[in-house]
């Protein structure tokens, strides 16, 4: 089969990081182009704009979309209307409606669109899903504190509207528990957002469900030391602990799995398969949440937030 010829849009963090070593280890792609205001990827063609891109490189079958989820929506409708399958980094939009009428464009073009949740990809989140469909779930928490300052330095757009501030990893716990807990509602919200940003910092959200078991949800970004992306269920066989962002899985104090995470090499696997089918994957649920806990929530001004 030929490979894939992709081009990637928007060159920051998770891209070096993730996207270009995924891409160079899978013989299903081939990396043709690049399109970023102000960095450029070695080997391959280089644009300043997708526009640019997508005229010029003209056997392009795919792109990845890594810019901020406030600038996507332009570039996927440009990419889906031009005939190529989009890949979307997390959040996959900056509005559930928009991701919406992306997956229509999709159908309309006969191409493949996928919301990319790489959480869900964590090695043990398989594992916990399994075991939560045994059980009865009595509760759940997700506990996702990290350090703003370690892992998203200078990133001025996670604070401004619609870069989702501390629900920017906040949404990958969401993407983990929307697939192996039973669905579930925000019930209410209360958002911490530092006096001079236009999102949150911290995050404390209530969820009911169909079987009468609470979730909650604490987001932090102010976590310095060890930190924690940890689902804890209490279930009539115990307890799960999901722990590193869905990398181990202990049941009543046991380790059951972990492994070493794989999270973008399976996301490109996905996303080859779906080209291959020219078929969609939008799970709209995690940024719903999001969504629902900005509209039901109560916003409470903090302290500043300087870099
Ligand atoms: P980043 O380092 O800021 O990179 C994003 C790139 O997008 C920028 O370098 C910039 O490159 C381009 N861009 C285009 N329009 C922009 C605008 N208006 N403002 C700022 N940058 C713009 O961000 P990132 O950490 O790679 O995150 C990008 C996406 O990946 C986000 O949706 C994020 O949630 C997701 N993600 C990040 C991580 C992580 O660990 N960092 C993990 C998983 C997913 P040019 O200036 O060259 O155009």
């Amino acid at each position: 089969m030929k490979p894939i010829k992709i081009g990637i849009v928007g060159v920051g963090k998770i891209v070096r990081d993730q996207h270009l070593p995924a891409l160079a280890a899978n013989a299903d792609y081939q990396l043709v182009c690049a399109a970023s205001r102000n960095a450029t990827v070695d080997g391959v063609s280089n644009f300043t704009t997708i526009d640019n891109m997508l005229a010029e490189v003209r056997d392009l079958d795919a792109v990845s979309l890594c810019m901020p989820p406030q600038n996507r929506y332009d570039a996927a409708r440009k990419a889906l209307l031009a005939g190529k399958h989009v890949f979307l980094e997390k959040p996959p939009g900056a509005t559930v409606s928009e991701v919406a009428d992306l997956l229509k464009l999709a159908g309309q073009n006969n191409v493949s669109l996928f919301a990319s949740w790489h959480s869900r990809y964590a090695p043990a989140v398989e594992a916990a899903r399994a075991f939560l469909q045994t059980v009865q779930i009595r509760s759940a928490r997700i506990i996702w504190k990290e350090d703003v300052r370690r892992w998203h330095p200078n990133q001025d757009w996670i604070w401004q509207a619609g870069g989702l501030g501390v629900f920017d990893p906040g949404i990958n716990a969401l993407s983990i528990a929307t697939h192996i807990l039973p669905p579930m509602f925000v019930s209410s919200a209360i958002l911490h957002f530092p006096s001079n940003k236009d999102a949150p910092v911290a995050a404390m959200i209530e969820f009911r469900n169909a079987i009468g078991a609470p979730v909650t949800m604490e987001l932090d970004w102010l976590q310095t030391g060890p930190q924690s992306w940890d689902i804890i269920a209490e279930t009539d066989n115990g307890r799960m602990v999901l722990s590193s962002g869905g990398a181990a899985l202990s049941i009543n104090g046991s380790t059951v799995q972990q492994h070493a995470e794989r999270e973008y090499p399976a996301l490109y696997e996905k996303f080859a398969k779906l080209v291959r089918e020219k078929a969609s994957d939008v799970d709209l649920s995690p940024l719903q949440h999001v969504a629902d806990a900005f509209m039901l929530g109560r916003r409470v001004a903090v302290a500043p937030f300087y870099d």
